[in-house]
């Protein structure tokens, strides 16, 4: 890459390249090797970042250890005021940020200004209230008082991924700077321009060495971060292959972890349903995000009794998506995020034919003009599904749907929980009786009900099964970034 490339990109907002955020400052890796960041929908390169190693890895986890020491004692008024002045500036640079996701990663302009930006800023203000609400308590025995205090743990090593950057990175930093840790973040290889556009904005408030940000790839950095003698927790977001070796980096010291896994999250369609709210809700969960999303509603099982209307009237809504440049308002669709998903998205299309599933609609690429090196392909539904189909068991992380038809409840509800994951999951119905009944039985960590993706401040996502454990978004996740101690004083004057 050169600096005419860069120039040449008359979209870029970006600076030619990055650093890692270490104690307050930007450095060079150690290693002397960068990673392009790659415009999905053009090609084009809009900068570069570190290849972090595992020296970059000890100066971070230096840093925000000897930050520590400070932090850890600041008043939640300080810290509160600090978080609330995040949210505040995020929200004053929302079209800015937008822009940023829009451009590496891929997802449109409309998806970023109303969705990824303002659900970041509302972490930071929900943790900022949190900072408060972290008291200990008292017990009162005859002969004894307990005290027990909340502390907080110390370095906590902080893994994202690269389909929500911005959101993701809040949903970890909030909690943790809340109840007092500083933080060594690993933002992915791919798409995370905005998550270091974001410390730079904030590294005037922000103190050195609270929150150090290492860049590179997860076999370089992700082992000397997690088995880091000072580093007291890990919380990961990402693929279950990933978790798995990150549970085996943590029990190097015993440390603890929160994780944020895969789905195949299903929606369920009943005979009382208002059909033309479920498709609706259904073509969402296909496209939102193009479907890089760990809460895609990808599996509906539709009862059989209206089954054809709402196939038919899905495939009329997905047909008529508009995919293409995703800084354009108009635009429903974005481009896939990099060329390996691009491929396993793909990729699923022809698993999908091979396992004798009915293309409905969709399950190929898609030219846009003018943006022909974009990655681009249809909404895509499957119908004829089975469970045991890799279409129907297997995260695609891709704008793919499949369909299922179900006849009695207790036989879609095997069908349901038939899966390695627990993340979400939607019923639609107008049969109070029948909502409450299926909402007990699935077993997943959340479920919509007549409305899909509808997330409040504060609503807890987190997993069952291979879906991950850990409750984030919301307060309790606090209990995952604080020891609790408890002090018994005795009371008790003279010999026992
Ligand atoms: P991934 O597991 O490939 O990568 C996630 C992160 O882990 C990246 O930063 C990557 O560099 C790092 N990593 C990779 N190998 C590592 C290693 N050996 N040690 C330490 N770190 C390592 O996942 P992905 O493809 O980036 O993300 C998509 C996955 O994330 C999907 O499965 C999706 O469902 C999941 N996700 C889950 C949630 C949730 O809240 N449950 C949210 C978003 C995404």
């Amino acid at each position: 890459m050169t600096v005419v490339d860069i120039k040449a990109n008359l979209k870029n907002i970006f600076k030619p390249e990055y650093g890692h955020f270490i104690a307050g400052r930007w450095i060079g890796s150690d290693s002397g090797k960068t990673i392009p960041q790659i415009n999905p929908a053009t090609g084009e390169i809009l900068s570069c970042v570190q290849a972090g190693n595992r020296q970059d890895v000890l100066r971070a986890v230096a840093a925000a250890e000897a930050a520590y020491a400070s932090w850890s004692q600041t008043t939640p008024d300080e810290r509160q005021a600090l978080l609330i002045e995040i949210a505040r500036r995020m929200r004053a640079r929302n079209a800015e940020y937008a822009r940023m996701e829009c451009l590496n990663n891929g997802k449109t302009i409309t998806e970023a200004t109303y969705w990824d930006i303002p659900i970041a800023a509302a972490q930071f203000d929900l943790f900022a209230g949190a900072a408060h609400t972290l008291i200990g308590e008292t017990r009162n025995y005859p002969d004894a008082l307990q005290i027990v205090h909340r502390e907080p743990l110390g370095v906590c090593a902080q893994i994202i991924p690269w389909n929500v950057p911005l959101l993701m990175m809040a949903a970890k930093i909030a909690p943790a700077l809340a109840a007092g840790n500083t933080v060594v973040l690993k933002p992915a290889e791919s798409s995370c321009l905005s998550v270091l556009e974001f410390f730079d904005e904030m590294a005037d408030i922000i103190p050195p060495g609270v929150v150090n940000v290492v860049t590179g790839y997860g076999a370089d950095v992700g082992e000397a971060l997690v088995t880091h003698p000072s580093v007291r927790k890990v919380a990961f977001t990402g693929s279950v292959p990933t978790a798995r070796k990150i549970m085996q980096y943590a029990s190097a010291n015993i440390i603890p972890q929160t994780m944020e896994l895969g789905g195949k999250s299903a929606q369920v369609v009943c005979p009382t349903a208002d059909i033309d709210a479920a498709v609706e809700g259904a073509a969402l969960s296909t496209i939102f995000n193009k479907g890089e999303v760990c809460l895609a509603g990808s599996r509906i099982y539709v009862h059989s009794s209206v089954k054809d209307e709402f196939t038919e009237k899905l495939v009329r809504v997905l047909n008529s998506v508009r995919v293409g440049d995703p800084l354009n308002p108009a635009t429903q669709l974005g481009a896939l995020a990099s060329q390996a998903q691009y491929e396993k998205v793909t990729g699923y299309f022809d698993i999908g034919r091979a396992e004798g599933a009915r293309v409905l609609t969709g399950a190929e690429p898609l030219r846009v003009t003018g943006l022909e090196k974009g990655l681009f392909v249809r909404p895509t539904v499957f119908d004829d599904v089975s469970d045991e189909m890799r279409i129907a068991r297997e995260e695609i992380f891709g704008p793919v749907t499949a369909i299922f038809t179900w006849n009695r409840e207790e036989e879609v509800l095997r069908s349901v929980n038939n899966s390695p994951y627990g993340l979400a999951g939607g019923i639609w119905s107008n049969d109070l009786n029948q909502v409450h009944r299926m909402s007990r039985q699935m077993e997943t960590g959340t479920i919509w009900v007549n409305r899909y993706f509808n997330a409040k401040t504060g609503n807890a996502l987190g997993g069952y099964k291979q879906s991950g454990f850990g409750r984030e978004f919301a307060h309790e996740i606090l209990g995952d970034y604080t020891h609790t101690k408890s002090v018994v004083i005795n009371l008790q004057d003279g010999p026992l």
